[in-house]
């Protein structure tokens, strides 16, 4: 550290607003991978993670048919369990999306 007479202190604005510094340290904090598991942040599907079985209440995953040409979101107990775990739910995904989306909108 200089002497004190050395230094000269210049006031300056800050170089962004406050308001937009909190919320990107909120939006740091949210999508910190320690905070919330990885596959809910960075997958690529709108719902996932957020969306659940009507019927049983497990996670609704996604789920591919014809080489993945067709895209659903289904239940994951019944992925897991078959019929005794969850008589299961499937949906195609860009119709949840939509739904979603427009029902936001
Ligand atoms: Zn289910």
């Amino acid at each position: 550290m200089k002497p004190e007479e050395e230094i000269i202190s210049v006031p300056a604005p800050p170089p962004i607003d406050l308001e937009i510094f909190k919320a990107v340290q909120n939006r740091l904090k949210v999508n910190n991978p320690k905070m919330t598991p990885p596959r809910v942040v960075s997958g690529p599907n709108l719902l996932t993670g957020i969306c659940h079985c009507g019927n049983c209440g497990g996670a609704m995953t996604l789920s591919t048919g014809k080489n993945g040409r067709y895209r659903y979101y289904a239940c994951s107990i019944r992925a897991r369990q078959g019929d005794t775990g969850c008589k299961g739910r499937a949906i195609p995904m860009d119709k949840l999306d939509r739904v979603v989306v427009t029902h936001i909108k």
